[in-house]
């Protein structure tokens, strides 16, 4: 296979790689190459194992660049990624506005891509780590080592049109943009997006492993959901959501935030529903018995500055204010291993309507490669399924008329 040419090489077997072939007429030979052992691993993992592949709540304010996205959305947005899917097989159900599939199996996403790509006769290189692609007078050259068995080896491709699909280094993925630097792209750094929170420990005493539904606040924005407390910091869905804040600089370390343990009630309610839990008890810990997870209860009343044997009604104001106020200050972003997704990437400037290069011809960049991050709840794949279909149409189009050119 060394030194064969191809139509198309995408760059990276994950979700917008696996997806781009998928759609990509049979008639184009296609190759996808793919460092890790086996193509998709990165997708298996999403959604807790379940792929919240897209979201019928899809909207431009969910993205970092929405102008950018915007046109890429209104021609392949959540509906149309559904009908792709279950084009290639896959049954789907909305849970809320999150769609899953069917199963709530991610492996069940993968199979279908696996089984459409392989349908149109992809050729699938995995263990071969890219890692130099050249533009000789038009032409890709593709070439790198494949890691497979014991000793590497080198290799090199050529293709018509390249496509990078390498994703981000959030988890267990790798940052592989500067292959399109060489091609003349600016890349912005990479940081975790959706991620994580690093915070002071005091206000997290006891509460390890604890989760709860509650609100996180930070300025303006608060988002609802679970959170789950850590030795360093805070995570869980409202979180993740809420660390992009940090990674789009509208908040920053030493910024205080909240969180409010009882989001549905405003402060008024909540003093006047614990007025009503006082008649009859005497102390705070008695107020606070039935209440939340009992290392919630501790936490809270020392928030509020008072023990548990203290006179209950003479500290409801206290409680709930720490109820709804709880404060914790921000030291930074969880690192990019506890990320499910990085900012940062391919200058989106530099790029056009179809996701082809403005530096360098045929050559296109898909997913979370570039810079375009989401909120947590469906929208960064859903970004791997709309560049990626944008690529696949356009190097269609183009092979088409090249080929037209050719035969006159
Ligand atoms: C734990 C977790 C849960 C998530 N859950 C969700 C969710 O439920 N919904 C959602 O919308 N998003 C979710 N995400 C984010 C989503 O998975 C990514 O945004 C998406 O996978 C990006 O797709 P991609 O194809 O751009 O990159 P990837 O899926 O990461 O694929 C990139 C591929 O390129 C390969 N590669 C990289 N460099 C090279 C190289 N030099 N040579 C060859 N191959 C290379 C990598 O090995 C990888 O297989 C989650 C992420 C994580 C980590």
């Amino acid at each position: 296979m060394d030194g064969k040419k191809f139509d198309v090489i995408i760059i990276g077997g994950g979700a917008a790689g696996l997806f781009l072939a998928s759609q990509l007429p049979s008639e184009l030979s296609v190759a996808i190459v793919e460092s890790n052992d086996r193509v998709g691993k990165k997708l298996l993992a999403t959604g807790n194992g379940k792929c919240n592949l897209t979201n019928l709540d899809m909207d431009v304010s969910h993205f970092n660049h929405p102008n950018f996205v915007g046109s890429f959305l209104e021609r392949f947005g959540a509906r149309d990624a559904i009908a792709a899917f279950e084009d290639i097989g896959l049954m789907t159900k909305a849970i809320d506005s999150r769609v899953y599939p069917y199963s709530e199996c991610a492996s069940t996403v993968l199979d279908v891509l696996r089984r459409a790509v392989e349908k149109r006769g992809t050729h699938i290189f995995t263990g071969h780590v890219v890692n130099s692609i050249k533009n000789i007078r038009g032409e890709f050259e593709v070439s790198g080592e494949a890691v497979n068995g014991k000793r590497g080896e080198n290799f090199n491709y050529f293709a018509n049109a390249v496509v990078l699909a390498t994703g981000s280094y959030a988890t267990f993925g790798k940052d592989s943009t500067s292959l399109f630097a060489a091609l003349g792209h600016t890349v912005r750094p990479m940081a975790p997006s959706l991620a994580p929170i690093r915070t002071n420990k005091e206000p997290l005493k006891g509460l390890q492993g604890v989760r709860v539904k509650a609100g996180v606040r930070i300025g303006e924005r608060c988002e609802v959901g679970e959170v789950l407390f850590k030795d360093f910091g805070i995570s869980g869905i409202a979180t993740f959501n809420m660390a992009g804040e940090l990674a789009r600089g509208r908040a920053k370390a030493g910024d205080v935030l909240i969180i409010d343990f009882m989001p549905e009630h405003s402060k008024a309610e909540v003093e006047r529903m614990l007025s009503k839990r006082a008649h009859g008890v005497t102390s705070v810990g008695e107020l606070m018995v039935g209440t939340f997870h009992s290392r919630v209860q501790e936490r809270i009343a020392w928030a509020a500055g008072c023990s548990f044997e203290d006179r209950a009604e003479e500290k409801i104001g206290a409680i709930a204010d720490a109820i709804k106020n709880y404060r914790l200050v921000i030291e930074g972003v969880g690192d990019a291993s506890l990320a499910q997704v990085m900012s940062g990437g391919l200058n989106v400037d530099e790029f056009d309507e179809n996701m082809m290069s403005r530096k360098c011809e045929n050559a296109y960049a898909v997913g979370e490669a570039v810079d375009i991050d989401g909120d947590s709840g469906g929208y960064n794949l859903q970004w791997a399924w709309s560049s990626a279909k944008a690529a696949a149409l356009n190097i269609a189009a183009r092979s088409k008329e090249r080929k037209i050119a050719y035969d006159v």
